[in-house]
């Protein structure tokens, strides 16, 4: 017998001539267990494979009774076996006995046996099967040979890659048992349906081969693999455009060192001298990077360690071949794209024409790919479970982007149900289409103005598509937040330069940058805050940091030389912040006529300045404020949110408190008052008025302007059309001074009952 320190060689090189001569799958598995019991001086060794999602069966052993084979189950979680497969983590008991989880199977005949070491069989990240080796002795298990067994395992995951174990039939059955469950619920990024296939955004890592004869070739092949990996990693690090937002430059930074880390690139050597592929001995240090890394508590290191792991998967990719992303290839017509997650550019790099929708295992739905999926009509649904990952690439897919709900391989009654509902919507969109050009008016003859939302160029699209009559909120801060660094007043003129030349003469209002809160700049390094949103944002860093805001201002008056400038402020809380903001825009005005002395053109013909109207406080300041501006936009997000005070990003509080409801309809209505009393012109631009029910309401109490996802546009102008104000006005008059939660219910039957479209 061959003693343990030349072991795991031995192991690999006979594991190798078992792969490649044994007649059968069933054949290799016999051979790899008595190999594996022989080599560990093991008395046992078995191997469990998952089959039917949760039972563990036992498929070889050497050293249990044969005829336990096929007939010993266990479920995963129970016993010592299933915990492993429950864990996805070795277990090394030299009294196995004694382990809580601990079953005894009579007909194994394993009750002799007192040290067990069991380690998971993992494909693509999920536990395939169990491989276990038992002795009779209270045997401690050494490291090394902890390893070797992992090794195994690897060997054994490709068997089942193979598909060589189970039956054709079995195979069937588990795709449809698959595809019966393969529904996910998640949330709602980009409204939409779609139907098409799956595409991994960066295709799946599988390693297929694991032994190698071939040391010196493997050895080449890291090497260059981890030169491109290195040259990725000092692109990204160059890389100044939106493509790596977010990707901080501490982070790379630690890639890099890793990426050059001498310690990793040996150890991945030394398992390759020991016969296993360059990728195998990639994944093999990643598995015990892996173990490491369930032992640490400290979360800096942890993140350090999963960098590592992200680092050895890029690498993999390396040595595949597979290093773009599915961009770089020609999509499938009807791509589904399935991610972790993506930047905005990474979306923006597909074939427009054949993706028709995302699918994020992350995410969130304020995150700018979920905005650039919106401005492009992708339908974009996130925030899924772990097991989303696990479908197939090819398979059909389709996304409720209403509901949040995904299916993959939907059984032909869901199909054909969706089928059906995406023509419906189809038709729907048809009829928007063909209200583009006619105007929001209502059935008694009053004119709406139906405005857009938008933030980048590409939002300018959904202007000219929905045929709104102008942008009514422009949010400045989203070319800001996808910059690496802090935009200068060059960029930033010729951006909004090119805004409103895309405008083709609508107007546009601008609102001055409203960072902070929930929306992070690379460039300026903010504290911890306990209430971000009530805390250092928008009007009041520009205070603080008075030139970011002049610069922007330049900027605008250079941009809008000529043409019509509407500029407002976000979260001014009172008059005083208002007067202050206006008096920098009034000094770089000044600045602007002293340097073009003369040249009228050089500023902008007429400019129009307003305020948000997000902070309750503001209310009781309009006497004072309104006769200092030209315009109000609430800004009903904020608004909202500080009225009840509720949280817009907390999940848990989504819908818990309703706009269509007679205290806020209330202060809403107040703020419309007021304004009309002083002849002022007021927008509101929050989601709310997107909602054709909500937007029945807020037309009802006095709004005569909205600003909304371009999207929504059709929707909206379609209810415009269908109803009549004068008889909605009284109606919802006589409920505002109820004390319902929610006045949604009773408006929805008023409408439903009158034809309003909604
Ligand atoms: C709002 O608060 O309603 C608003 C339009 O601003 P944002 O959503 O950008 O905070
Ligand atoms: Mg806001």
């Amino acid at each position: 017998m061959a003693p343990i320190n030349n072991a795991p060689r031995q192991l690999l090189r006979r594991l190798h001539g078992i792969m490649a001569n044994a007649d059968n799958a069933e054949q290799r598995l016999t051979e790899i267990v008595r190999l594996v019991a022989n080599n560990m001086i093991a008395e046992v060794c078995s191997v469990y494979f998952v089959r039917g999602g949760e039972i563990l069966e036992l498929f070889a052993t050497e050293g249990l009774n044969k005829s336990a084979i096929h007939k010993t189950r266990l479920r995963v979680g129970e016993g010592l076996v299933g915990y492993v497969a429950a864990t996805a983590m070795p277990l090394n008991l030299s009294n196995a006995k004694k382990h809580p989880r601990y079953v005894y199977r009579p007909e194994t005949g394993e009750e002799i046996y007192h040290s067990l070491m069991g380690v998971p069989i993992l494909r693509s990240g999920k536990v395939v099967g169990v491989l276990v080796i038992q002795n009779k002795t209270q045997r401690h298990y050494i490291q090394e040979e902890e390893e070797s067994l992992q090794t195994v395992a690897m060997v054994l995951a490709e068997l089942v890659a193979s598909g060589d174990l189970f039956s054709p039939q079995e195979r069937h059955e588990a795709t449809l048992e698959r595809a019966a469950t393969s529904r996910f619920v998640g949330s709602v990024f980009a409204e939409g349906m779609a139907e098409g296939v799956a595409v991994f955004h960066e295709p799946k890592i599988e390693v297929i081969k694991h032994l190698t004869d071939d040391a010196p070739a493997e050895k080449i092949r890291l090497e260059g693999a981890l030169d491109s990996l290195q040259k990725q990693i000092e692109k990204m690090m160059s890389a100044e455009d939106v493509r790596h937002q977010g990707e901080h430059r501490e982070i790379l930074d630690v890639y890099m060192l890793f990426a050059k880390d001498k310690g990793w690139k040996e150890k991945i050597e030394a398992i390759i001298d020991s016969g296993l592929t360059a990728e195998a001995a990639v994944e093999k240090v990643q598995l015990n990077n892996k173990v490491r890394m369930q032992k640490i508590s400290d979360p800096y290191l942890r993140e350090r360690l999963s960098d590592l792991d992200d680092l050895a998967n890029r690498l993999n990719r390396h040595l595949m071949g597979l290093a773009g992303t599915a961009a770089s290839k020609i999509l499938p017509d009807k791509a589904i794209l399935i991610a972790e997650n993506m930047g905005p550019a990474d979306l923006l790099d597909y074939d427009r024409e054949r993706l028709c929708g995302v699918v994020l295992r992350d995410g969130s739905p304020t995150a700018h790919v979920a905005i650039v999926a919106r401005a492009l009509g992708i339908p974009m649904v996130g925030q899924m479970e772990e097991a989303l990952l696990e479908v197939a690439e090819g398979e059909n897919v389709i996304i409720n982007g209403i509901d949040g709900v995904v299916y993959f391989s939907p059984p032909p009654e869901i199909l054909q149900s969706y089928r059906e509902n995406i023509e419906s919507r189809n038709v729907m969109l048809a009829e928007y289409e063909q209200l583009r050009d006619k105007p929001a008016r209502t059935l008694d003859g009053v004119d709406m103005e139906l405005l857009v939302n938008a933030g980048l160029t590409i939002d300018m699209d959904g202007l000219k598509r929905s045929g709104a009559s102008g942008v009514g909120l422009f949010r400045t801060e989203f070319q800001f937040m996808v910059s690496a660094s802090l935009p200068r007043v060059g960029p930033q003129a010729e951006f909004y330069r090119d805004i409103l030349d895309l405008a083709e003469g609508k107007p546009v209002v601008f609102r001055t940058l409203d960072i902070g809160g929930d929306k992070p700049v690379s460039f300026l390094k903010r504290d911890d805050e306990a209430n971000p949103a009530l805390g250092w944002r928008a009007i009041r860093i520009a205070f603080d940091r008075p030139a970011l805001l002049r610069y922007q201002v330049r900027a605008l008056l250079n941009a809008a030389a000529g043409r019509e400038l509407n500029i407002m402020f976000p979260m001014i809380s009172d008059v005083s912040e208002f007067k202050m903001a206006k008096a920098i825009l009034n000094k770089e005005i000044d600045r602007q006529e002293k340097r073009h002395k003369g040249n009228k053109d050089a500023l902008p013909k007429n400019i129009r300045v307003g305020t948000m109207l997000e902070v309750p406080a503001l209310i009781w300041q309009l006497d004072n404020l309104l006769p200092l501006l030209d315009f109000v936009s609430v800004g009903s997000n904020d608004l909202m949110q500080f009225f009840f005070a509720c949280d817009r990003e907390n999940p848990k509080l989504a819908g818990r408190y309703d706009p269509v409801s007679p205290p806020a309809l209330l202060m809403l209505k107040s703020i419309v008052d007021k304004c009309n009393d002083y002849d002022v012109p007021i927008t509101l631009c929050g989601e709310i008025g997107g909602k054709p029910i909500t937007a029945l309401a807020l037309l009802a109490i006095g709004f005569r302007r909205l600003s909304i996802a371009p999207a929504s546009v059709g929707p909206v102008k379609m209810m415009i059309r269908s109803m009549d104000l004068s008889s909605v006005e009284p109606y919802l008059e006589s409920l505002l001074s109820r004390s319902d939660h929610s006045l949604r219910g009773l408006l929805t039957t008023f409408a439903r009952d009158h034809g309003i479209k909604i």
